[in-house]
């Protein structure tokens, strides 16, 4: 088999990666929602994959691997890693997990981000409004995650939230000391979170990128009494392109509440650090931004080595992203807490793919699917009217 083509169309502004082959299957792979400008980069990768056999999955990983990067400049390989394993499942016939080692789970656990109840204000009262919405919701999560401090409308609703000028225009540039005001607002909206989720659903925390070291041994410490599942990138995350191995230790050391990062690395090798120093108890790799499923793996692999957990980051990594989830999900080692539920980034994406579950979520998990491939593929008529201009061809 041979790929003859690498396409990419932006449906519904997420970046969908298409990889065909003259043995008429296809691979799918999608990128998060929020990077539609990617196309023209999932393209610059097609002169390096043509005429490869796409089910020798690692050998077309070499070729193009080394030319990607941190956040956002993994997410092109990582998406056409997907489609990869995605037709290496359709040609032999069985589901990508059995291609990553096969399952040790039938089901996955997932956990929810705020949205669609993001809080309206940045009151306790609203913060508490939010998960309570949240945890209502008929998929019956058991862990919810809500944006904190640098990761919130804190930063700039509350008045002097911390010493230093704040920054709008650019997507969470702020950075700086907490006042003793925004420190206590930020443990107070934890605290009317906790009140409404009680013990039933575990509350994780996205806190920055932006907190100094001593900030986040504070509040670490300050929170330990909720029992937070974990505190994440307090200190480097988001679009952060480097670790920080060192100060995320500082933090790690001096707390007993879990501490979280990793959405934004690309790659095994950039997560080296956290584990040999044991700066982390959580990573968070997201398998569209860290150069796929099986990148992914290896990274839970390691992780379990060191005793260190894993939530995989992926709220808006689509549909196509979710199954991608899933299949690799299901191979995981038990280190393996919950992935990050991805949403389809408009309505009508539910109609244009079919292979999902119905529901989708149960009792906070989802089964895994047995179909080959990811197991997800396009309902080509539903879909055809949402193909941009330029891109009518694109399940030509
Ligand atoms: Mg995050």
């Amino acid at each position: 088999m041979k790929i003859t083509d690498l396409k990419c169309a932006v449906i519904g502004n997420t970046p969908v990666v298409r990889v065909v082959t003259d043995e008429g299957i296809s691979g799918f792979g999608q990128i998060e929602s929020s990077k539609p400008y990617l196309k023209p980069h999932v393209l610059f990768y097609r002169e390096f994959i043509l005429g490869l056999d796409p089910t020798d999955v690692e050998r077309v990983m070499l070729s193009i691997r080394r030319l990607g990067g941190f956040k956002p400049w993994g997410s092109s390989v990582s998406a056409i890693e997907m489609a990869l394993w995605d037709i290496a499942g359709k040609a032999a016939g069985i589901p990508a997990y059995k291609l990553l080692g096969g399952k040790i789970r039938d089901r996955v656990r997932v956990y929810k981000t705020g949205s669609p109840f993001p809080a309206t204000g940045s009151t306790p009262e609203a913060y508490a409004e939010s998960v309570k919405k949240a945890k209502e919701m008929e998929e019956g999560f058991s862990i919810i995650k809500h944006g904190v401090a640098f990761h919130s409308g804190m930063v700039a609703d509350v008045p002097n939230y911390f010493y230093s000028e704040m920054q709008s225009g650019a997507r969470y540039p702020n950075t700086g000391l907490l006042t003793e005001r925004g420190f206590k607002h930020t443990v107070a909206c934890v605290e009317a979170m906790k009140e409404a989720l009680g013990d039933e659903v575990g509350l994780a925390l996205d806190c920055g990128p932006g907190m100094t070291v001593i900030d986040a041994i504070r509040l670490a410490q300050a929170l330990e009494p909720f029992n937070i599942m974990w505190l994440e990138d307090m200190l480097t995350g988001d679009y952060t392109p480097y670790v920080l191995a060192d100060q995320y230790r500082e933090v790690t050391r001096s707390t007993s509440t879990p501490i979280h990062t990793g959405e934004q690395i690309y790659l095994r090798q950039h997560f080296k650090d956290l584990f040999e120093k044991q700066a982390v108890n959580i990573v968070g790799p997201d398998p569209a931004d860290v150069g796929g499923i099986a990148e992914l793996k290896w990274v839970a692999e390691y992780a379990n080595l060191h005793g260190i957990l894993i939530a995989p980051h992926g709220v808006i990594d689509g549909l196509i992203g979710l199954a991608a989830h899933v299949q690799v999900a299901a191979t995981l080692p038990q280190n393996y807490i919950a992935l990050e539920y991805p949403s389809g980034s408009t309505d009508w994406w539910y109609d244009i793919v079919e292979g999902l579950p119905d529901p989708i979520v149960k009792d906070g998990f989802i089964d895994v699917w047995d179909a080959p491939g990811l197991g997800i593929n396009f309902i080509e008529e539903a879909a055809k009217q949402y193909l941009p201009e330029g891109d009518e061809d694109f399940f030509d």
